[in-house]
């Protein structure tokens, strides 16, 4: 599942093709995305593209009047390709444009998304997130009050996306490895201090992969087009049985939140 590093790394490949060019057509293939493409869709044809954003793991394509919002669910990619080039299977959505490129939409499992926002409009699904990890917004003084009395796993509470958007369970895994603290400690009993810790490694580690994700940028417009999974150096997500780095000790594995867990016993607290 592309997790936020990914999604942000599609947008940086993807902006330098799309800024600036009229949407000349968009085609649908199957509607049948986790929900049902919108007809409004069309009204993006005939708009030019002013700038990329992304939203927890949404990509918005603003035409001016509003956005074309891009989920890539659990398996989806997006390709830069030549609008003549012939589609294949799961290839859903093109967005066609003036430069005579098109951005492709494929997802075999079909759990992504692609939406149309109205500039006067928030849809629901983006209503509600809590803050971008990787800005000012994203504080320990927000996770200290949240978790205030909080009996469920501090991994599961970072992972939700009323707390803070982004943190899919690999970054999950190592932002607690670097701050020290056991995934299984119930929220409400993690100290101020150590959520000062983790607030900076949970935006160390997205930083992280983000940059050694924009070294594949360059082939972005070839032939696979997904950056993938970022050759990152993981330090216990993955390894139940080898030592730990840090102490020697055997990474241990638990399932939290049916989630795969892994932690370090002696190093985590
Ligand atoms: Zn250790």
């Amino acid at each position: 599942m592309p997790e936020l590093p990914e999604v942000e790394v599609s947008r940086l490949g993807i902006t330098p093709w799309l800024q600036g060019q009229t949407i000349t057509n968009i085609i649908v293939r199957d509607v049948r995305l986790r929900w049902p493409v919108p007809d409004t869709l069309q009204q993006a044809c005939g708009r030019t593209i002013q700038h990329i954003r992304r939203r927890a793991k949404y990509l918005l394509i603003n035409v001016g009047i509003g956005d074309i919002v891009l989920h890539l669910g659990m398996s989806g990619k997006l390709r830069v390709i030549d609008a003549q080039h012939p589609p294949v299977k799961h290839d859903h959505v093109d967005i066609v444009l003036s430069n005579g490129k098109c951005l492709r939409y494929n997802d075999p499992r079909r759990f992504g998304a692609c939406l149309w926002q109205p500039n006067d409009v928030l849809l629901p699904l983006l209503s509600k997130l809590g803050p971008e990890p990787l800005t000012s917004d994203f504080t320990p003084q927000r996770l200290i009050t949240l978790a205030k009395g909080k009996k469920s796993p501090v991994k599961t509470f970072i992972m939700d996306n009323d707390v803070v958007v982004g943190v899919g369970n690999i970054y999950a895994n190592e932002a607690l490895f670097m701050a020290g603290i056991d995934p299984r400690r119930a929220a409400g009993r993690v100290s101020a201090k150590r959520y000062q810790m983790l607030t900076q490694t949970i935006k160390t580690v997205l930083e992280k992969a983000i940059a050694q994700g924009g070294t594949t940028l360059k082939d972005f417009a070839q032939s696979d087009g997904s950056p993938g999974y970022f050759a990152q150096h993981l330090r216990v997500y993955g390894r139940s049985g080898e030592p730990c780095e840090v102490c020697d000790t055997e990474i241990k594995s638990v399932v939290i939140g049916q989630r795969n867990t892994f932690f370090c016993p002696e190093c985590q607290r």
